[in-house]
């Protein structure tokens, strides 16, 4: 895909982490798949990241072990070691070294690459955009919404719409 780059999309800029919460505005012209299948990956396949990734890219601060014990206390550091992993801050600066968006693409690629089998991109059967979730069946790029039985996925024609 050919895209002229002179502002990055407001929701997934490096001032703007909070991308990951705020739902992608339905709005065509803002349609960019690179960085649409890039919080596709990280909002819905997130289990697939490395400690290190998901330690550094899900939340606003590097969290190793002595950071989380600091902001939230010992049992929001378990909690993080149970669910991603343990990490050192050593690699938490790793990851962070090119910058966050860096981290989201290098990371989804890896994801995409490793996990081919178990990742489902969700296309609009009309448009063969990215939509929302996995069980997504409503494009909310295009509106196209085929609740009624159509597959989703596929790429295929309007005609089954209404
Ligand atoms: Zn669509």
């Amino acid at each position: 895909m050919v895209a002229v780059m002179a502002l990055p999309p407001r929701h997934v800029s490096e001032e703007h982490y909070g991308w990951l919460l705020i739902p992608p505005r339905p709005d065509v012209s803002e349609y960019d798949e690179d960085h649409v299948l890039t919080e596709y990956i990280w909002r819905h396949f997130s289990r697939f990241l490395t400690a290190a990734e998901a330690r550094v890219g899900l939340y606003t601060e590097a969290l190793d072990r002595e950071a989380a014990t600091r902001i939230k206390g010992k049992a929001f550091a378990d909690w993080l070691d149970e669910t991603h992993g343990p990490v050192t801050m050593l690699e938490l600066e790793h990851e962070l070294k090119g910058g966050r968006c860096a981290l989201f693409r290098r990371a989804r690629d890896r994801i995409l690459r490793d996990h081919s089998a178990e990742v489902f991109i969700n296309r609009c059967p009309a448009c063969g955009w990215i939509v929302r979730s996995p069980g997504a069946r409503q494009c909310l790029w295009c509106l196209h919404d085929w609740h009624n039985g159509e597959g989703g996925g596929e790429a295929r024609g309007p005609e089954g719409r209404g």
